[in-house]
């Protein structure tokens, strides 16, 4: 209530007078402009019709004095009464002027309170003269931004402690029952053990990444990148593991290739994910190729495999953070759900686009970087 009264007796009292000092000021102009020019006026008139008189020209400059007098006070009630009717009347249209500004203001004033109480489901009518109006649009635009950035608060931190879960319960189950005597500290353990602290520093980079990424602070430096350079170096990265599921990995990067515009650590790092994404989701046996060529002024890099694939359904959410076709299969495959958001934010801020494309479940995907030529 205390922030309510001062808003409307503020607007109120500041329309008020200025509607009375606008009327005030009117009326002493017209006034003043009357009283100075209206006798001049008459008496000239008088004069002459006196000349033209003749005998009774004496008598007539006597009756002008009187009809002067009459015209001063007709003069001075006339302004009296405007005065009169325009103030009272100027007091209402400034009530009323007040109230239709006040109604939509207090709303705009009370829906920030809420919102700075955290409250972000707060909305204000769309009334009022048209600046209120479009003032109230956008109050409303920005309250629905917020509301949206705080879920995906609420949502990322419920999202990264179910992910901190697993691994964390994981090696305590093993610490406790290393501790108890009930696992020997063996080789297999301890390979165990690693694993899952891998996985937890894993999962900390990628939540590193993934804050810049969503801050719009991803740092990349831009320059001319070989891309057949790039993907030997991500396919050299992920040989053994290919070798070691038992999965054929193809490398097409025809010679004589233009350098693209990349970063070419992120690049590799992005091309890597793509990678790790299709021996993940490849079962063996199964292949994977990963190929460039030229189209117009892009390169466009695909990684493709014959692997699980991805129904049109979840095809648009892939890149979504934490988003994860399968959350059981994923997790115990080693996936956060991350690494495409990443891989797309990174991709974006180095100019370029990553988009897929699958048949269905059961039919393969492909993964396309397009990256502009190096001039
Ligand atoms: P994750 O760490 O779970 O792999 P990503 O962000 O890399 O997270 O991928 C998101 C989801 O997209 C995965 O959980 C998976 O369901 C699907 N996906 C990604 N790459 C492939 C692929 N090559 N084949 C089939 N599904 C894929």
């Amino acid at each position: 209530m205390n922030g309510r009264r001062p808003l409307l007796v503020g607007m109120r009292t500041r329309l008020l007078a200025s509607h009375i000092g606008v009327i005030i000021i009117a009326i002493v102009v017209l006034f003043v402009t009357v009283r100075a020019t209206a006798p001049n006026f008459f008496d000239s008139h008088i004069g002459n019709m006196a000349m033209m008189g003749g005998p009774e020209g004496t008598m007539m400059t006597a009756e002008a004095g009187q009809l002067d007098d009459a015209l001063a006070r007709s003069v001075n009630e006339g302004f009296l009464l405007a005065a009169a009717v325009a103030l009272p009347l100027g007091v209402v249209v400034s009530l009323l002027a007040a109230r239709q500004l006040a109604g939509p203001v207090r709303s705009l004033a009370a829906a920030s309170r809420g919102i700075a109480a955290g409250d972000y489901v707060q909305r204000v009518p769309v009334e009022g003269p048209p600046e209120l109006e479009e003032l109230a649009r956008s109050f409303n635009l920005m309250a629905v931004a917020l509301e949206g950035a705080e879920r995906r608060r609420i949502e990322l931190i419920g999202d990264v402690a179910h992910e901190l879960r697993t691994p964390v319960t994981v090696l305590q189950g093993y610490v406790e029952a290393l501790a108890d005597g009930v696992f020997p500290a063996s080789a297999e353990t301890w390979s165990k053990l690693a694993a899952e602290t891998s996985r937890l520093g894993r999962l900390a980079e990628e939540l590193q990444d993934l804050s810049r990424a969503q801050a719009g602070q991803l740092a990349v430096s831009i320059s001319a990148v070989s891309a057949g350079g790039a993907i030997r170096s991500a396919a050299g990265r992920l040989e053994p593991a290919f070798a070691e599921k038992g999965l054929r990995l193809d490398v097409l990067a025809p010679p004589g290739l233009p350098n693209v515009l990349a970063d070419s650590e992120r690049l590799v790092q992005v091309l890597s994910s793509l990678l790790s994404n299709a021996l993940r989701y490849t079962p063996a046996p199964g292949a994977v190729s990963i190929a460039a060529r030229r189209v117009g002024a892009a390169i466009e890099i695909s990684v493709h495999d014959t692997g699980i694939g991805i129904s049109a359904e979840h095809l648009p959410h892939i890149f979504e953070r934490f988003y994860r076709v399968d959350r059981s299969r994923a997790r115990s495959s080693g996936g956060t759900g991350v690494g495409l958001t990443i891989a797309s934010a990174l991709v974006t801020a180095m100019g370029g686009a990553l988009r897929a494309e699958s048949p269905g479940a059961g039919d393969g995907s492909t993964f396309t970087i397009v990256l502009p030529v190096a001039s």
